[in-house]
């Protein structure tokens, strides 16, 4: 497995991770639509393809289209703006995948699970197939925070199962996921439909109660944390995942550092945890 690197660092920019990446060792990145659409202003798609061959980096994902779920018009109208500029960079770029994250709204709790189930397969089908011409895929991203409401491995498994499309697959996020339960449900991995795991974000946790954990907050360097992640990433090789392990950093905590160290120190770790599983 590569290591690709997640745009997390509030005081960096792409040309600046870019280049990061290279002189740390990575050999892909996941690049954030906002980065994307600042580089932009000022620099071009075709000089973009070259700044990532100069630095031996393969595009793989984008970052995210979020809160996809129980859409009203206007916002809807956004997501669908925000997913059609993904995808046409998708195919300028030759990025394969795009990040799609459920919504985030504390009021969805009163819905049922089968709900919630029949609007994530209505939406991920309607976006499969705006995707489907510019050959770009969806990666489904789980967050088991009581907020979100696609929160388990087994959930986000049964709706991409059931979605049923080549391009639909998973987002697996080690600190979402140890969020909903620990991380006791990770044999549940076992049951996501073959090589449909598309994009794995590695991360540690804080030792807090799970209630009390925000996945944005209390994240921290693979290996620093209590979430079992040589366990987490054995599974992972067994049940065929092949694409690079992305590390992905959100805490406020990292933000104030300088992007330099901590991908530097993020490479590091991850290196660490692909060098244990490989002797063990
Ligand atoms: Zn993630």
């Amino acid at each position: 497995m590569g290591i690709c690197y997640n745009e997390t660092m509030d005081k960096s920019n792409l040309l600046m991770d870019m280049e990061l990446c290279h002189k740390y060792g990575y050999d892909s990145i996941e690049i954030r639509i906002e980065y994307l659409w600042d580089y932009l202003k000022t620099h071009s798609v075709s000089e973009l393809k070259e700044t990532l061959e100069k630095n031996g980096l393969s595009p793989l994902a984008f970052n995210s289209v979020d809160n996809i779920n129980f859409c009203n018009e206007t916002q809807w109208k956004e997501i669908l703006d925000r997913f059609q500029f993904a995808c046409k960079m998708c195919k300028e770029l030759d990025n394969p995948y795009i990040v799609v994250v459920p919504t985030e709204d504390a009021a969805l709790s009163d819905k049922t699970e089968d709900e919630i189930f029949e609007d994530s397969v209505k939406v991920l089908r309607t976006l499969s197939d705006i995707a489907e011409p510019y050959g770009a895929k969806l990666a489904f991203e789980p967050i088991g925070n009581s907020r979100w409401c696609v929160r388990s491995i087994r959930q986000a498994s049964e709706i991409i199962k059931t979605v049923d499309r080549d391009n639909v697959g998973l987002t697996v996020d080690a600190m979402n996921l140890y969020c909903y339960a620990g991380l006791k449900d990770m044999e549940d991995l076992r049951q996501v439909p073959k090589g449909k795991i598309f994009v794995v974000h590695i991360n540690d946790s804080m030792d807090l109660p799970l209630e009390e954990l925000e996945p944005e907050q209390h994240r921290l360097y693979p290996g620093d944390g209590v979430i079992p992640l040589e366990e987490f990433c054995k599974i992972l090789m067994e049940v065929g995942y092949e694409n690079p392990v992305s590390l992905e950093l959100f805490n406020p905590v990292f933000s104030e550092q300088e992007p330099e160290t901590v991908i530097r120190e993020g490479f590091g770790k991850t290196k660490k945890i692909m060098e244990s599983i490989a002797i063990s």
